[in-house]
């Protein structure tokens, strides 16, 4: 789906010469606590503050309003991760540079956003954000990993629910080896050299 070319991909009147706003979305994919939403967060900072227009679709956000209802099936986890790529699509073909910090564990949906996005000429980057389960597992940031390990919740992605790990992603952020702001900087590189920015 494309808006009508009058509305469709933001232009800027710079010196008397039309610029392309840049438009992409960052598909940042990793288990829980590996660290997704903070590297995001993070640029979107750096981003904001150079002045580009940039947004976070944050994934526990999106869980109570876009896919309000939906649980954790892997029906339900395709259907969630599809709803937020078809709003990043719409997003950054308007010329926004959209983070996605979403844990998207199967490599077919991930995959079924990214052949969206390229059907449509807008950017797209798959970033594995890979923290070894074990450090995630001691962040904990939602106490997700303790509920399991005490049997009170299950299907917890990369303990006793799959993540297909990214084969070929654009990036892949080993988080334990570096800081966060390291990582933003990293990713902020790639969106450079890719010409996203
Ligand atoms: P996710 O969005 O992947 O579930 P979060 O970003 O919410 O994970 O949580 C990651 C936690 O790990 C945060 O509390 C963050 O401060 C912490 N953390 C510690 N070291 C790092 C690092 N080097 N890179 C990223 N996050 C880190």
């Amino acid at each position: 789906m494309k808006a009508p070319a009058a509305t469709g991909r933001g232009t800027d009147q710079g010196r008397g010469q039309e610029r392309r706003m840049t438009g992409a979305t960052v598909w940042l994919t990793g288990l829980p606590s590996a660290g997704k939403t903070t590297i995001a967060t993070a640029l979107a900072q750096r981003m904001a503050a150079e002045g580009h227009r940039v947004e976070v679709l944050d994934g526990d956000e999106i869980r109570t309003f876009l896919s309000a209802g939906l649980g954790f099936s892997r029906a339900d986890r395709d259907a969630n991760v599809q709803r937020v790529g078809f709003v990043a699509e719409l997003l950054a073909s308007h010329g926004v540079t959209v983070l996605v910090p979403v844990i998207a564990p199967y490599a077919d949906s991930r995959e079924a956003v990214r052949k969206r996005h390229q059907a449509e000429g807008t950017g797209y980057l798959e970033v594995h954000i890979a923290t070894p389960v074990d450090v995630c597992s001691a962040r904990d940031v939602k106490g997700l990993y303790a509920r399991q390990a005490a049997g009170e919740l299950s299907g917890l992605t990369g303990v006793d629910d799959p993540y297909e790990v990214p084969e070929e992603p654009d990036l892949r952020i080993e988080t334990h080896d570096r800081t966060v702001e390291e990582s933003a900087l990293l990713l902020h590189g790639l969106l450079k050299e890719r010409g996203l920015l």
